[in-house]
């Protein structure tokens, strides 16, 4: 089974607007043998990019679940996991305002604690506008991996890495986001923030020899992806020049988080 077809039956195998027709070949996106297809022409816009990366195998028809994917149109379906008989649309930030999505360390959460034979195809993107599910593989919970797209990391590919080793990762980097190193200090060594570093030397040098190890793993940029804290539990996230100033509660609104979502880096 192709990604595209788990996916799509994972949503419950939803319509598409296209007209299909007898054929005999194979999804020219997903390779998939199809006896019926959507003609490549009904596919195709102006705006259709990746034309000759997404239209291959010499077919001119596209699987149902290609076309339904297709059809989603730019945007969609951004991040999501597709596990059996679920496709979840995923979020990075923690404080999303939208409801129907989870972020991604709870649904990775969820993923881990399937068997591990279980199919799951998914992409974790900091960029919603690429199409990249094209090129998502079919995984297992126990052979993870995901398309992965963090431009600020220069990573686009299809990554296997540890589910688990992930999760754990994710957790060591709470603390030091909550203490308000940013993410790029995460990813290119705490002792880079001299102000925030040398106040607290020990707790800095701990979580950095925490994070080092990891680095050059599979699993960190999706973990520094996925990681994050609550807006509420981020303490002293504005870099000062100043003394250091005990932060107030944020319902107090004594001391404003400069941002919502910082920028990775
Ligand atoms: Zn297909």
């Amino acid at each position: 089974m192709s990604a595209a077809i788990h996916t799509w039956t994972a949503a419950g195998m939803p319509v598409h607007p296209y007209q299909q027709e007898a054929c005999d070949t194979v999804c020219a996106t997903c390779a998939a043998p199809i006896k019926y297809g959507i003609p490549l022409a009904q596919i195709e816009t102006p705006t259709t990019a990746n034309h000759a990366d997404y239209f291959r195998f010499g077919s001119k028809h596209v699987c149902p679940a290609c076309a339904w994917l297709y059809a989603a149109g730019k945007g969609r379906p951004g991040n999501y996991i597709a596990t059996p008989g679920r496709m979840e649309y995923t979020v990075i930030s923690l404080d999303s305002v939208v409801t129907d999505k989870r972020p991604w360390v709870d649904a990775l959460a969820d993923v881990a604690a399937m068997p591990p034979e279980t199919p799951v195809a998914g992409v974790m993107t900091t960029d919603v506008k690429p199409r990249l599910w094209p090129r998502v593989r079919l995984a297992t919970v126990g052979r993870f991996g995901l398309y992965v797209h963090a431009s600020e990391y220069d990573v686009s590919e299809w990554r296997e890495f540890g589910l688990h080793a992930c999760i754990d990762l994710i957790g060591k980097m709470t603390a030091p986001l909550a203490a308000g190193y940013s993410k790029a200090s995460l990813y290119h060594g705490l002792l880079r923030d001299y102000a925030r570093s040398t106040r607290c030397l020990g707790s800095a040098w701990e979580w950095e020899s925490q994070l080092a190890p990891h680095r050059s793993e599979p699993h960190f940029i999706p973990a520094l992806i996925a990681a994050g804290v609550k807006k509420e539990s981020k303490r002293d996230v504005k870099p000062t020049a100043g003394p250091y100033i005990n932060p107030q509660p944020a319902a107090t609104g004594g001391h404003q988080p400069n941002q919502a979502q910082p920028g990775l880096f």
